[in-house]
């Protein structure tokens, strides 16, 4: 960063992707409406997948997709400094890209980190143009936050492996070719030591999804079946037995994606709410000010987490523990902030005329951020880490760690 000629290239790369955008948005209908919220794609919502696709595939064609990614599977070889400066151009737009949210943050990530030489030139190109979405599919009904404790179950049969059990609240799978999922192949060893990731075609005979429906009244994560579901052993990710490995890059890409070199998009930044307490005449109020500072001072902090997070990457360091710290502290910023602009747009955040475009903004970001403590690794969850990971303090008791699954579970 500061080798001159290295600030001049990314002073030049900063130019061509805002001389880019700046040229391709407007024909696509990318230009973001101040005060709008991004929204997730529910269930048949055909004409958003395909906007999703045609962005993503755009993207690509201009040498803007996967811009830190390994050039001889499709990326363009460049470092994280370039996609973060990409991230900060795009944040004026609205480049409909939520679809690509878990492939690119997730599942990439962990392809390139563990899959073989064959599965990265099958899967890394298609994922980038925008062809092939996925999805992750490692949450079950009793297995959340100790997903470890999972019951999906995979058992070799001949150069294939069957796949039965029960997924829940995997997001987006409805418009997803492809997912990454946790099953049990080793019940005979303890829970951790038994799991192995696979790559799962979700067209795959056997494979049934039943959308769950949110409180904001829309259907954007489902339960997912697998009855006798038969995966080529060829599709099993990072090693047979190595699933608890391979599940930790992904959630440490997911923690890191969602806390820190994503830009801010599911939440209003303090500019945004500043813009509306002067809109609303609310400036003068003691306590708006106040409320607006705080705001301030927690995306601030939010911002420089982020920055401390990617400097060690840039350094190579892989995503640690510290991604919980931004995503913990990220959580509380959206939740501030979506609570401060509902108070600020008065009784049109609650009520608002019939088809008036973005009139349910903050009763829709309302909703939503509760979801943010729960996503990604519970508030509770992340602050363990943070106590024995970042802090050293001691291990919560665990009494099942080193037992074999089957005596935990009877089967
Ligand atoms: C918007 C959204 C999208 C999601 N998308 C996906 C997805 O695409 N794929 C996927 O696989 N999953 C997904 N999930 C599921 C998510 O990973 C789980 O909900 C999460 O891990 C928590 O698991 P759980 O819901 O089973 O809660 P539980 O683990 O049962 O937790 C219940 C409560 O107990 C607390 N708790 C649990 N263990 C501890 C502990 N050791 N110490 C202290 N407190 C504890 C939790 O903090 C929580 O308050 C998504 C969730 C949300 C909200």
């Amino acid at each position: 960063m500061n080798d001159p000629d290295d600030a001049g290239d990314l002073e030049r790369f900063r130019l061509r992707a805002r001389r880019w955008l700046q040229e391709t948005a407007p024909a696509h209908g990318w230009l973001r409406r101040p005060g709008a919220a991004r929204r997730r794609i529910a269930v048949g919502d055909h004409d958003a997948v395909r906007r999703n696709r045609a962005c993503q595939e755009l993207l690509f064609e201009a040498g803007f997709a996967g811009l830190s990614w390994p050039a001889e599977y499709g990326g363009q070889g460049l470092g994280l400094r370039e996609q973060i400066v990409f991230n900060e151009e795009a944040r004026a737009f609205d480049l409909p890209l939520t679809a690509f949210i878990i492939g690119l943050g997730m599942c990439g990530p962990t392809i390139l980190a563990v899959g073989t030489e064959e599965q990265k030139q099958r899967y890394i190109l298609p994922m980038l143009r925008g062809e092939e979405i996925w999805c992750q599919l490692f949450s079950e009904p009793g297995a959340g936050s100790d997903v470890a404790g999972l019951r999906t179950r995979a058992v070799r049969d001949g150069d294939a492996w069957v796949l039965n059990g029960q997924k829940v609240w995997t997001s987006g799978a409805h418009h997803c070719e492809f997912g990454i999922v946790l099953a049990r192949t080793d019940p005979d060893v303890p829970k951790h030591k038994g799991l192995t990731m696979f790559v799962v075609d979700l067209r795959t005979p056997g494979v049934s999804l039943r959308p769950i429906r949110q409180i904001d009244g829309g259907e954007h994560f489902n339960e997912v079946f697998f009855d006798d579901v038969r995966i080529p052993d060829t599709d099993v990710l990072g090693g047979e037995g190595k699933g608890w490995q391979a599940a930790t890059t992904t959630l440490m890409n997911e923690r890191v994606s969602l806390g820190a070199v994503r830009t801010l998009d599911d939440v209003h930044p303090s500019a945004a709410l500043i813009d509306l307490a002067r809109e609303r005449g609310l400036l003068a109020d003691e306590s708006v000010r106040q409320n607006l500072v705080d705001l301030w001072m927690k995306e601030t902090v939010v911002g420089l987490l982020g920055e401390r997070v990617t400097a060690g990457i840039m350094r190579g360091r892989a995503p640690g523990p510290e991604g919980s710290i931004t995503k913990l502290v990220r959580t509380g910023f959206s939740t501030a902030s979506a609570e401060l602009g509902f108070r600020l747009a008065g009784p049109a955040a609650a009520a608002w005329p019939e088809g008036a475009a973005d009139g349910d903004t903050w009763a829709n970001t309302l909703l939503f951020v509760p979801s943010l403590t729960v996503a990604g690794g519970t508030d509770e969850v992340l602050k363990n880490i943070i106590g024995e990971r970042v802090l050293g303090l001691d291990k919560e008791p665990q009494v099942d760690r080193d037992v074999p699954f089957r005596e935990l579970t009877g089967r």
